[in-house]
């Protein structure tokens, strides 16, 4: 029998990656490594779900001031300081950073602070030339962000770089409309960046619910966002001499726009370049994402991959469900296939947009639905005579009476979308959300009380 130096080499040190590790090493008593070319937590720790959600919150105290007057209280907004905030945040990457570490430790992996190809399928080679065999390789690589091609597209920063910025803009363009666009769109202009935002598409956050995209749209705007759909840009050049200065847009309809800054948020990519995967057999699609089956496994049977690499469902919590079921199926004998079916997920735009299921358009595709659908102001606000609506929505098939898809935009809709996605997953029927007590008063209690369809199709 071969004899290999490990039973697992993992290569990222990301979400997916150092769940994999330590469970594989602490729970499956594998001998296992892991490679990590930048710092361990990967995108979400450093530069994804936590700093943003940290600058969401530094965002929403912007409103705070004069909500609370209208509450009787005496609040004098002061400015925000993003040199205070950044190196607060800065000290808190810096602390999770060692705590992913130290689980890795703690599990007994080896870690590699190098980047890491792959040899052959079980053998992987690391940027000091050390290689290391292992009976399986995982590859958690991830993604990265992209500019498109236009002319002078570096000119432009990606979301990599915000987190890093000495100062914050006077004026910044956003373009995309994706989630990370409008998440950003709406942290900025809470910090006081005038944002503007294009996007080439007729509606923003392509792929979500129709209802929830033009509520939130709207509120954006509502809020003095400058966002300007069915648009698109064709080139960036310096506005003046200085290479950290403004930028000049040139638009596609052949205006040109100046602006302080440009953010591109126009897509990610998976990390696959030059590690040697396509020598070894590794198939790739077209996307240049690791092709996989159902329990993560590559066209190379010794090598699986999981998280961003494979671009399934682009999510921390389904990255780390992708490595746990690789441990479990290759370390534990027990063949655990990936359910990617009613993932829960949230859009940290003001207010939120929290989802889970089929949209409107899907469903309706699929079979006789009735849609329950209410938009009102939340009490909270309307006091203080805010226009911000919310929504709340239900999509029901008319056969099974099942609940397909919930989609609520309001504030802290994460939170709720959470809770409603366990019955949801459960195979909760309309009736059953009839059955179940409202919470009063709260805005969240709409999502049982609503009687009769809105409309059904
Ligand atoms: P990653 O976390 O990207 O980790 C991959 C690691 O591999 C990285 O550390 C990288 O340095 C390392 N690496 C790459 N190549 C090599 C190599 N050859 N050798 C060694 N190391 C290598 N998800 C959510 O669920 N909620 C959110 O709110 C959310 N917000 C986001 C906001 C932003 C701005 C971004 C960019 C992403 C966000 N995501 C969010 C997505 C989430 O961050 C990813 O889905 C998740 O990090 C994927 O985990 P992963 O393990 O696949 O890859």
């Amino acid at each position: 029998m071969m004899s290999f130096d490990y039973d697992l080499f993992v290569i990222g040190g990301g979400s997916g990656g150092v769940r994999a590790a330590r469970v594989a090493a602490g729970e499956a008593n594998a001998k296992v490594a892991l490679a990590e070319e930048d710092r361990y937590g990967g995108t979400c720790v450093i530069r994804g779900c936590v700093p943003k959600k940290l600058m969401v919150y530094a965002s929403s105290y912007a409103d705070m001031p004069e909500t609370a007057a209208h509450y009787g209280w005496e609040i004098n907004k002061g400015a925000f300081n993003w040199e205070s905030f950044r190196g607060h945040l800065n000290t808190e990457l810096d602390r999770l950073e060692g705590v992913y570490r130290k689980l890795l430790k703690n599990s007994g992996v080896d870690s590699f602070d190098q980047r890491a190809r792959i040899k052959d399928a079980h053998t992987v080679e690391l940027d000091n030339g050390d290689t290391y065999t292992a009976k399986h390789i995982l590859v958690a690589t991830g993604g990265r962000p992209v500019r498109p091609e236009l002319k002078n597209a570096e000119l432009g920063i990606v979301s990599d770089d915000i987190f890093h910025l000495e100062t914050l803009p006077k004026s910044m363009l956003i373009v995309g409309g994706g989630y990370i666009a409008c998440e950003f769109a709406c942290i900025l202009h809470g910090l006081g960046v005038e944002v503007t935002q294009y996007y080439r598409g007729e509606q923003i956050l392509r792929g979500f619910d129709d209802e929830a995209r033009e509520l939130i749209a709207n509120s954006m705007k509502e809020r003095g966002i400058d966002l300007q759909v069915e648009t698109d840009i064709s080139a960036l050049a310096l506005a003046g001499d200085d290479s950290n200065g403004p930028v000049r847009v040139t638009r596609k309809d052949g205006e040109e726009v100046e602006f302080d800054m440009v953010f591109f948020a126009t897509g990610r990519r998976p990390n696959t370049d030059s590690m040697g995967l396509e020598e070894v057999g590794v198939k790739l699609g077209r996307s240049s994402e690791i092709e996989v089956d159902e329990y993560s496994q590559t066209a190379v049977p010794s090598i699986y991959a999981i998280g961003d690499v494979t671009d399934r469902v682009n999510l921390t919590p389904v990255a780390i469900r992708e490595g746990m079921a690789f441990v479990e199926t290759v370390f534990k004998g027990n063949p655990t296939p990936v359910d990617h079916a009613l993932i829960p997920s949230a859009v940290f735009t003001q207010p939120e947009l929290g989802t889970v299921g089929l949209t409107e358009s899907e469903a309706a595709k699929l079979g006789a639905i009735d849609v329950y659908a209410t938009s009102f102001r939340p009490m909270q606000t309307a006091f203080a005579d805010k226009p911000e609506k919310v929504l709340m929505k239900l999509i029901v098939s008319q056969e099974s009476r099942k609940i397909l898809g919930c989609h609520i935009v309001a504030p802290d809709a994460g939170e709720l979308i959470q809770m409603a996605g366990i019955a949801i997953k459960m195979g909760a029927t309309k009736e059953d959300f009839d059955r179940t007590v409202a919470v009063h008063p709260t805005m969240s209690e709409e999502i049982v009380t609503m009687r009769s369809p809105t409309r059904s199709g």
